[in-house]
């Protein structure tokens, strides 16, 4: 080997060396940069999950501290319904019904009464009523209560309680104009007849009973009678179900 050669040799193992030095630097940064990335996508994604907590309404699912899903909450346009007791109650339970559906003439013959004695009469609960009318020929039925309602609170209440009281049956059309005005004339005769009639014939509260039920199907309603309370659709309409929903709400307001 002539020392020329020698020399180029010894050149070129320090170029590979340098070569190889300088990819594991590449490799270092490369790996540095990376780690980088990670952290600030962690970062981020941390930074969103605790803003997105932070502003979730209560219309939205949201996750508490214990980590349980929490079911979803409606809120009800409360001060245009008809309501029962303290309407400043901080329990608020909703009804949707219809007046020609027997299960619903059942709750008001059977549940409520319970629920009025342990939770409205005390100024507790506040119970209110939406409409949910789907069974053919109860239009009618629920344009009179509206109509009622706007002459006032406690007459709407009276019919309420009257027209399930001699429901007649799911599949007779019994609620018409005419049966409607002579009922209401013999068990609420506060009521002006002629207003009532009119109100029923012209549809003056259509666009409330549509609004009602509009707000039940976002809320879930899939039939009648349904109970939310403070927004939370409780499971069945039975007693235990609805006091199980008014104890854990109140439990909520006190811690
Ligand atoms: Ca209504």
């Amino acid at each position: 080997m002539t020392q020329k050669k020698a020399g180029q040799n010894k050149k070129q193992r320090h170029k590979e060396r340098m070569a190889a030095k300088k990819k594991k630097q590449q490799i270092r940064m490369m790996m540095i940069g990376s780690f980088v990335v990670i952290i600030l996508a962690f970062g981020a994604a941390a930074l969103y999950y605790a803003n997105s907590g932070a502003d979730s309404d209560s219309d939205k699912l949201s996750e508490q501290s214990d980590g349980q899903a929490q079911p979803k909450k409606f809120d009800f346009p409360y001060n245009k319904q008809p309501v029962f007791g303290d309407k400043d109650a901080s329990v608020k339970i909703v009804e949707f019904g219809d007046y020609k559906c027997p299960a619903c003439q059942a709750f008001n013959q059977q549940v409520f009464p319970l629920i009025r004695n342990d939770f409205i009469d005390s100024g507790k609960a506040a119970f209110y009523f939406m409409n949910y009318s789907t069974i053919p020929g109860s239009l009618d039925a629920a344009l009179a209560a509206e109509a009622i309602f706007h002459q006032g609170n406690d007459m709407y209440w009276k019919y309420h309680e009257a027209i399930y009281d001699n429901q007649g049956d799911e599949s007779e059309d019994w609620a018409t104009p005419e049966f409607l005005a002579k009922f209401v004339k013999e068990n609420v005769p506060k009521v002006d007849i002629e207003q009532l009639k009119k109100n029923i014939e012209e549809q003056t509260y259509l666009e409330q009973i549509k609004s009602d039920k509009q707000k039940g199907v976002e809320a879930g309603v899939q039939g009648t009678p349904t109970i939310f309370v403070n927004g939370e659709k409780v499971a069945r309409a039975d007693y235990a179900s609805i006091k199980e929903a008014i104890q854990k709400v109140t439990k909520k307001n006190e811690s």
